[in-house]
């Protein structure tokens, strides 16, 4: 059970189960805890048996009979926990390759902690802490007494990481300043550990002692699932160098994919510098303990579980053309973060779209400001797109939504399933309420995050000077000045000849005018298209 199993309005459930399963199992941090990741929930102590016993007792007590009374109590004290993080650029890059879905989830708000009921957090626990479900692993023999009070219930896989938001692979996107980071998808093999070493050592060598780009280049290796993990390279780089340091890093992602030996490409000698970084790790004291929990962590995803002796032979067994057709893989299915001052990358390398949903049909609601004159809003039960200028777009679908934040003063943001949030101000469209109608009757209720409400002054209002402008714009039309001139020129006339003027005349009269004038404007409207 981990964030990657949630929704978008769920998001943090698993972490709110974790700690109601540990409230009152002895203090917090001193020698028993829990953790939540994308995939996994791990509950773990440190004690003499009778201690052991008592916890594991416990907390899977609390995993099936959730401490309800505790539930508004732990809410806060996992938004403290959660406001001294900050993001990072492993964050933007899950949003951007995962979206506001599955292993993207870890980059989004936890929605879920404030908002989900009790019967809710029941049915997750239900469903996710059962005996098929969870794996046990122990330093010492299993202790007289012990008990783990799971009910039955299937493996609950997780999903599958290849899902990705963007259409094709490599892409990059403008990133943050002052770094350049890269994320990919690989089959999980010993080459894939072998590749994020060599890949550190390259940008270590490269970017840092022979340019002098960047300070501390560093690569993060993650399983996900039984069958995937992934593979996320980064560097800080010195300021006014992003350019060679971006091209830099790209240069010694593309060489390990494709570069000879001696060229870049991968080497014997870079693969035993790998295995001699590992054997100094099956060296250090608590390498059995790692090698347990990394046991239960594949015996959890049905993966067999390899003893020391095992792992040293398939290392040994690691060539570099291995490793190098993983780099390809890496490189094929890499995600480029690149700094806002440097330059695009070549292709085969492609812009990652800002929305990858196509845009729905429609003209759309103009915006009131007459700064943005050509900014559209189009709303249909299909979903809606936004337009701030005549080709960028953002678009959710209504079948592709993650969520409908909504304020009760009529705000919504609207997070499609790539994470583009596309934010409605009722009081800045026109027919703006129209639009938050139509979000709200055709967008699935249980996509619905309700909002705390905004103080009246935050809520954004047309300036009068927009309003006068909005005027101006309107009485200078060709038909609003063809009828004043119009009505003009039929009132001296009708004044030099003396007819009587009866109002039925002069309401028929404007009347014409005003047809004439409304289907002119369409005209005039239409041919502007
Ligand atoms: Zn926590």
């Amino acid at each position: 059970m981990g964030s990657a199993d949630e929704t978008l309005p769920t998001a943090g459930i698993s972490h709110l189960l974790e700690h109601l399963a540990l409230f009152g199992v002895g203090r917090p941090g001193d020698h028993a805890n829990g953790l939540v990741d994308q995939t996994v929930t791990t509950f773990h102590t440190v004690g003499d048996p009778e201690q052991v016993t008592d916890f594991l007792a416990a907390v899977t007590r609390q995993l099936v009979q959730v401490p309800g009374h505790r539930l508004d109590a732990e809410r806060g004290v996992i938004e403290a926990e959660q406001a001294g993080r900050s993001p990072g650029v492993s964050t933007s890059l899950h949003a951007w390759r995962f979206g506001a879905h599955s292993f993207g989830l870890a980059a989004q708000p936890q929605y879920g902690i404030t908002r989900l009921g009790l019967e809710v957090i029941e049915a997750w626990a239900h469903r996710f802490a059962t005996r098929d479900n969870a794996v046990l692993w122990l330093s010492g023999p299993p202790p007289a007494g012990l008990r783990l009070l799971l009910p039955e219930g299937g493996f609950q896989p997780p999903p599958d990481p290849r899902w990705s938001a963007m259409p094709d692979f490599p892409c990059w996107y403008p990133g943050l300043p002052g770094g350049v980071a890269s994320l990919s998808v690989l089959p999980r093999a010993w080459a894939a550990t072998a590749l994020a070493h060599v890949l550190r050592s390259r940008l270590v060598d490269e970017l840092r002692t022979l340019r002098a780009v960047a300070y501390s280049p560093d690569t993060d290796y993650q399983p996900l699932t039984g069958e995937f993990g992934r593979l996320i390279g980064f560097s800080d780089l010195v300021a006014e160098r992003a350019v060679e340091g971006t091209e830099a890093f790209r240069t010694v992602l593309e060489q390990l994919a494709h570069a000879a030996p001696g060229e870049g490409g991968i080497t014997e000698a870079d693969l035993d510098e790998w295995r001699a970084a590992l054997a100094q790790r099956h060296a250090d004291a608590m390498m059995p303990l790692a090698l347990a929990a990394h046991g239960a962590w594949e015996t959890l995803f049905r993966r067999p579980v390899e003893d020391l002796a095992e792992r040293q032979l398939q290392q040994a067994r690691v060539t570099p053309e291995d490793v190098r057709e993983l780099a390809r893989t890496a490189l094929d299915s890499a995600l480029l973060a690149v700094p806002p001052d440097a330059q695009a990358p070549p292709t085969p390398w492609r812009r990652a779209p800002d929305s990858a949903g196509e845009p729905v049909p429609g003209r759309g609601r103009p915006h009131l400001d007459p700064g943005h004159p050509d900014a559209r809003l189009v709303v249909i039960p299909q979903g809606l797109t936004l337009r701030l200028d005549g080709t960028a777009h953002l678009t959710a679908r209504t079948a592709s939504t993650a969520a409908v934040l909504r304020w009760p003063d009529g705000r919504r943001v609207v997070v499609a399933e790539d994470a583009t949030h596309i934010t409605v101000e009722p009081t800045l469209w026109r027919h703006g309420r129209a639009a938050v109608q139509t979000i709200d009757e055709y967008w699935p209720e249980e996509l619905r995050i309700e909002m705390p409400a905004r103080a009246p002054q935050e809520v954004p209002q047309p300036v009068w000077s927009w309003r006068l402008r909005r005027w101006w714009r309107v009485l200078s039309r060709e038909w609003v000045l063809v009828w004043a001139a119009g009505v003009a020129g039929l009132a001296v006339v009708e004044l030099s000849s003396g007819t009587p003027l009866t109002g039925a005349r002069w309401a028929a009269m404007a009347g014409l005018l005003t047809v004439i004038g409304v289907t002119r404007s369409d005209m005039i409207r239409l041919r502007r298209i």
